[in-house]
């Protein structure tokens, strides 16, 4: 049975040229990038070279990449010592962020009760940017917390028009960017964004590895203590091959950037010309032109279809995710799609089918064949 991966907005396949990247630094660069002798200098130059690396396809200079252990992290890091440190009093989300910002303002409200206000989100799964306008009419110190693309549904946020709408209003810009970096040009001398997150593991890099983006002198202050690493902004001893294998997997992200976009882009249309084809009343849950490697879609299923359709896709070797509830309530619904669907939406089975350039047309066909048994 072949294996269908359409689920790489959860996690990618690393490049074999990053494996190889990484086991020849395992193997023979063993240094602690922290000591003096040649191993550690060694190791060292590793690490400076994969910051340096990063730092120019994001057009950020070297000293304004951070490694960290994942976006998780990354974002964790930034919310917490923007309210701690740079006395952020008040946070304007959305209800359709990952919960790793959600789930940490939240915390930090308990915390330091701050205010926290939530941005609308239209029905097409787009940030209504006149609400938030609104919003920032209060005058408080106020940081903006907005994900660029939705790793539900695929929307985009419009990264340049925020950051000009922050400016105008002189607040601090946080953008959780983990589903676009890798995948779509960011140009940080551009952009005025304060802070953003990337995981190695969501652009064919491996695990456990990310960074954060912190424009100079934000004053940002460490969350852990320890160490002089990272100038003591992030302690711990880095993780060398995984960093390295993170900037040789954003040097091949962007050098095919172009190529690989293109061909997502039509393996995505053509997936939606045969759900068209197959399912002629299916729905795209957020809006059709979401993110290129993204597609939610609401199958004209009865409801009873819904609990069983990701192991049904899964016995027939197709990976997808999950878009909507789990029928049995053991799984809690997208938060996401609670959103932007009907209750009766809400209740049937949607689908999220996410790709990368390792997929090909009959990848989908597959799907398509499994979803049409499933009729
Ligand atoms: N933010 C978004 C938008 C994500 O999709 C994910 C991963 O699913 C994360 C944050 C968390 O990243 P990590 O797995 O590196 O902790």
């Amino acid at each position: 049975m072949k294996k269908v991966y359409l689920d790489n907005a959860s996690t990618t396949t690393i490049r074999t040229e990053v494996i190889q990247e990484m086991v020849t630094i395992m193997a023979q660069d063993y240094g602690n990038p922290s000591s003096t002798h040649s191993f550690g200098r060694n190791a060292k130059s590793i690490l400076e070279l994969s910051r340096k690396s990063i730092a120019k396809h994001i057009n950020a200079t070297a000293q304004e990449i951070i490694f960290a252990s994942c976006g998780t992290e990354a974002n964790n890091w930034i919310l917490r010592s923007a309210v701690k440190d740079l006395k952020v009093q008040r946070i304007i989300t959305s209800k359709i962020e990952h919960h790793a910002v959600l789930y940490t303002i939240m915390a930090l409200q308990q915390e330091y009760n701050i205010q926290v206000d939530y941005v609308a989100v239209k029905p097409n799964g787009e940030i209504d940017l006149t609400n938030l306008t609104d919003l920032l009419a209060q005058d408080c110190k106020t940081l903006v917390s907005l994900m660029h693309v939705n790793n539900e549904t695929g929307t985009v946020l419009d990264l340049k028009r925020v950051s000009v709408i922050c400016r105008e209003h002189n607040v601090l810009f946080h953008s959780d960017t983990v589903q676009s970096i890798g995948k779509s040009k960011i140009d940080l001398q551009e952009l005025s964004i304060d802070f953003l997150v990337a995981s190695a593991h969501k652009f064919h890099g491996p695990k456990g590895v990310g960074f954060a983006f912190v424009r100079k002198n934000s004053g940002l202050q460490p969350l852990f203590f320890g160490g002089e690493q990272e100038k003591g902004q992030r302690p711990g001893t880095e993780a060398v091959h995984q960093i390295a294998g993170m900037a040789k997997a954003l040097e091949f992200s962007y050098a095919n950037l172009d190529e690989e976009k293109i061909y997502i882009s039509g393996l995505k249309a053509y997936l939606l010309d045969q759900l068209e084809l197959e399912f002629p009343s299916f729905k795209i849950n957020g809006n059709l032109d979401g993110f290129y490697n993204i597609v939610n879609v609401l199958l004209p299923f009865s409801e009873d279809k819904t609990a069983m359709i990701l192991f049904h896709l899964d016995m027939k070797g197709i990976a997808v995710s999950r878009g909507s509830a789990c029928q049995s309530g053991s799984i809690r619904p997208s938060h996401v799609l609670a959103e932007i669907l009907s209750v009766e939406d809400l209740k049937k089975p949607s689908l999220r089918i996410s790709f990368s350039h390792y997929n090909n047309l009959e990848d989908i066909d597959l799907l398509i064949e499994a979803l049409k048994s499933m009729k």
